[in-house]
């Protein structure tokens, strides 16, 4: 065979569909599989091209090659620069082993009559169709996320609506490497690696317009699950979200201190982020210097600088936050307070300056304040600091369509009744079109904001218990989670399920 004929590769001819996992002690491999050599050149000579530039491409070479290969390949590749690196000759045979054929490597040599089946291996083309597809139908289903897993009856298919996961399509499981494959090219990853997990984004078009999407990878004892996380445009206002009246009163004002400290917890999901967003939103940012520090940046935002951190070069929120300091910042949204070292420096900006908006990982607002000083702050601090904290949680809301009108549930009853609400509006999910039959569209924030005073300043000091925070709190017509969940299943905006799923049992 002439090496000349076969050196050019189709992408039809050298899928990388094969079985195990590679890797490569010496280089990462970064080249996209439309432009590898052919499949026979690549076993008869032992080697494969790595990546390819404008101007340089590496090709890996089993240890010991002749020099004619090289300088075949120099020649080749002329007027680009040519770079070799070295691989294991076992590196290589198992490499040999994800494209479904055996490698007898010599020392590099020929290999004679080498056996393998050049299998069928189908056109990329259907498989970028399926991914874009599968963007196109998750935005008009409003999902958020679409997951991807290898299982044993085939390649499963879930979109996340309105945070829950709906199964949408279960397609033969030997498309499974490739889609893995396209979508490892795609967002920039190592298309070889199959044990490590992984992390990248990518762009697909779709009516012309650019959708950014997060992808996720990680290996399962049946092949690997994949996670696209899906960035839309659209963000929501404020007094969108779900907040009262009052609760909206109290965020607004926090963000238009001069100084101090904002908190909003719940798990993750529960939308704390969306809601510093549209906080944010309401500032006026020609006036003030607004840096974000997220991780990472899923929504951008004209006219604030948004920072996202990376911790593979040791620029985590603390680190981050320690730089934007000199940047004159007025206004700081520091993606979440995960150790004491952020909540430390975030506590200080608060105090000389600087509005800090910031998440936490705790089930309620008052428990932000045993949760800050359980991680090494001092209460005066946090008592000086601290001006606002919101908790929330995300609950389905009931299909304006299809739900109908109930009685309440009877676990709900004896709830109501002790908190006073009225509850002659209560309704239940059904199912239509609009709804895909799940009886839910959208979702609301439950939620509870409190501000801080004097009084609570001087509890926080003492380090008084969670127990008479709260009660302090609840003397000035603060209004729970818990309330404002049950009055949102009582004005029928959401059912008790959800209530129960999100709230009640957390
Ligand atoms: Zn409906």
């Amino acid at each position: 065979m002439s090496e000349d004929r076969v050196l050019n590769a189709e992408s039809a001819g050298n899928g990388w569909n094969g079985g195990n996992a590679v890797k490569f002690r010496n280089f990462h491999f970064e080249s996209d599989y439309g432009e590898q050599y052919q499949k026979a050149f690549m076993l008869h000579r032992c080697c494969m091209k790595l990546s390819e530039t404008e101007t340089k491409v590496t090709i890996g070479v089993v240890e010991g090659s002749g020099r004619d290969l090289l300088r075949f390949l120099e020649a080749y590749h002329m007027p680009k620069q040519t770079a070799f690196v070295n691989i294991g000759k076992s590196e290589f045979a198992s490499f040999a082993g994800t494209l479904g054929c055996e490698a007898s490597v010599n020392g590099g040599g020929k290999t004679g009559d080498s056996s393998f089946a050049l299998e069928h291996i189908e056109e990329d083309a259907p498989v970028i169709n399926i991914i874009n597809a599968l963007c196109i139908d998750a935005i008009k289903m409003g999902a958020s996320d679409i997951h991807i897993e290898a299982l044993e009856k085939g390649v499963q298919i879930r979109y996340r609506i309105d945070g829950v996961l709906r199964p949408v399509k279960l397609v033969a499981a030997s498309l499974f490497r490739q889609l893995s494959n396209r979508i490892k090219v795609m967002s920039g990853l190592n298309s070889l690696e199959q044990r490590l997990p992984q992390d990248g984004r990518m762009t697909v078009s779709i009516d012309g317009a650019a959708l950014d999407l997060r992808v996720s990878i990680v290996p399962t004892s049946s092949g690997e699950s994949i996670v696209l996380r899906l960035f839309r445009g659209a963000a929501l206002e404020l007094d969108e979200l779900g907040f009262v009246p009052e609760q909206l009163y109290a965020l607004r004002n926090a963000a238009r201190l001069p100084y101090g400290l904002a908190l909003v917890s719940g798990p993750t999901g529960s939308g704390k982020t969306t809601t510093l967003h549209a906080l944010l939103r309401t500032l006026p940012a020609e006036e003030r210097k607004i840096i974000t520090i997220e991780d990472p940046v899923e929504l951008r935002q004209d006219g604030i600088n948004q920072i996202q951190i990376n911790e593979a070069i040791s620029l985590g929120f603390d680190g981050m936050l320690r730089r934007v300091l000199r940047q004159d910042p007025d206004v700081i949204m520091v993606g979440e307070i995960r150790d004491e070292a952020t909540a430390e420096l975030a506590l200080r900006a608060a105090l000389t300056g600087h509005l800090i908006l910031s998440t936490l990982h705790t089930n309620d607002s008052v428990s932000v304040i045993p949760r800050l000083i359980d991680m090494g702050l001092e209460p005066y601090l946090i008592a000086s600091s601290l001006r606002c904290s919101a908790a929330q949680r995300l609950v389905r809301k009931l299909c304006p369509c299809c739900s109908r009108e109930v009685k309440p549930d009877k676990r709900a009853a004896p709830l109501l009744r002790r908190q006073g609400i009225n509850a002659h509006r209560c309704r239940e999910k059904n199912g239509c079109d609009l709804c895909a039959g799940t009886g839910y569209l959208g979702r609301t924030v439950v939620g509870e904001v409190f501000k801080s005073d004097r009084e609570l300043e001087a509890l926080i000091e003492r380090r008084a218990d969670t127990e008479t925070l709260r009660s302090c709190i609840a003397g000035r017509g603060f209004r729970s989670m818990e309330t404002d969940g049950l009055e949102k299943y009582a004005a029928g905006i959401t059912d008790f399920e959800e209530l129960e799923r999100e709230i009640l049992c957390a």
